[in-house]
C-alpha cells in the first residue's frame, strides 16, 4: 500500500499564495529507476534482484537465505522492499533459498503449477501460481513469464517492465527459440546465460551423457549461442547485458565476454556494456536506461 500525504491542518482563512514557480527538472527529486543486481549465478546458485523505488522482487532464490540476506546488505539493497520471488524452474540452484526466505520475510514465491509441483524442497504454502504466457502484476512490476527449452518440468524466463524500462532474464535454456527471441527484444537490460565454451565441454573429463545434456537443446546455452541471441535481439534501447550461469569447469569469463563483445561489435553495437555475473560475488547494481 502506498502512503498518502497528510491533509493540511485547519487554519484561519488567508489570501491564496501565488502559485509556486515551476521546479526545474534538474532540481526535482530523482525519478525511480529500474535497478538490477545479479546476486550470484552459476551451477551453485542463482538469484537476481530487480528493484523499482520502494519495491523489489527476486528472480530465483538459489543462494541460501543467509547468503542472500548478507549479499543484499553488502550491496546496500534493502530486503524490506522484497515483495516476492519469481521462480524460473525447480532445479535446486534456483530454489534452495525459497523456503527459508519465505519463513523469514513472509514473501510468496510465484511459479507455474508445474514448477510448484516439481520443487519438492519448497512447502506448498509458499506458492502463488501463474500461467506461463499470461502477464501479471506485482506492485509496480508488469511481469511476463515465457517458456524456455530446458530439462525441467515447465521452465520459464521473465520479461519485467516498470517505469518505462524493461529487463529480460533467461538462464537455463538449451537453445534460443523464436519465442525467446521475440520476448527478449526491446529490453534495456538482459541477463542471459552464457554457460559454456563448446570446445571446453568436449575436452572436459566428464561422462559423455552429461556432456550431451549440457550441449543438447534442453540443456544450457553456449557462449556462441548466447552471443548470436544477444546480437539478434539487441535494439536501440539495449544498454547492458549480464552474462550469467557461467560453468566453472567448461567456461572462462574472458572467453564468454570476448565472444559476445565480438558478435556485438560485428553488428556495430560496441556501445552495449557487457558484464559477467559470478558464482561467488554480486554484479554492480545496474540502472536500466542509463549507460
Ligand atoms: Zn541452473
Ligand atoms: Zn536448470
Amino acid at each position: 500500500m502506498r502512503e498518502s500525504f497528510p491533509s493540511e491542518p485547519p487554519s484561519t482563512p488567508r489570501p491564496a499564495p501565488p502559485p509556486p514557480a515551476p521546479t526545474p527538472a534538474s532540481a526535482a527529486a530523482p525519478a525511480a529507476t529500474l535497478r538490477v543486481c545479479v546476486l550470484g549465478s552459476g551451477s551453485s546458485g542463482n538469484s537476481t534482484w530487480v528493484e523499482f523505488g520502494g519495491d523489489a522482487i527476486l528472480v530465483d532464490a538459489g543462494l541460501s537465505a543467509q547468503r542472500t540476506r548478507r549479499t543484499l546488505r553488502d550491496c546496500g539493497l534493502d530486503e524490506r522492499k522484497l515483495r516476492a520471488i519469481c521462480v524460473t524452474h525447480e532445479h535446486t540452484d534456483h530454489t534452495c533459498g525459497i523456503a527459508r526466505l519465505h519463513a523469514l520475510l513472509g514473501i510468496p514465491a510465484y511459479a507455474n503449477t508445474g514448477t510448484a509441483h516439481a520443487a519438492r524442497n519448497v512447502p506448498d504454502g509458499c506458492w502463488k501460481c501463474f500461467s506461463t504466457g499470461q502477464p501479471f502484476s506485482l506492485g509496480p512490476f508488469d511481469i511476463l513469464p515465457f517458456s524456455l527449452p530446458h530439462d525441467a518440468y515447465d521452465p520459464v524466463g521473465y520479461k519485467i517492465a516498470c517505469g518505462g524500462a524493461c529487463v529480460g532474464i533467461a538462464t537455463d535454456l538449451g537453445m534460443a527459440t523464436t519465442l525467446v527471441r521475440g520476448q527478449l527484444s526491446g529490453c534495456n537490460l538482459l541477463v542471459i546465460e552464457a554457460n559454456h565454451d563448446e570446445e571446453l565441454v568436449r575436452g572436459a573429463t566428464r561422462p559423455w551423457r552429461l556432456k550431451q545434456r549440457i550441449l543438447g537443446n534442453q540443456g544450457h546455452l553456449s557462449n556462441s549461442a548466447a552471443a548470436a541471441l544477444i546480437a539478434d535481439v539487441a535494439g536501440d534501447s539495449l544498454r547492458t547485458v549480464v552474462l550469467a550461469h557461467l560453468s566453472r569447469d567448461c567456461n572462462r569469463e574472458d572467453l564468454a565476454l570476448e565472444t559476445v563483445r565480438a558478435d556485438l561489435a560485428a553488428r556495430g553495437l560496441e556501445r552495449i556494456r557487457v558484464l559477467a555475473a559470478h558464482a561467488d560475488s554480486p554484479t554492480p547494481v545496474c540502472s536500466c536506461g542509463c549507460i
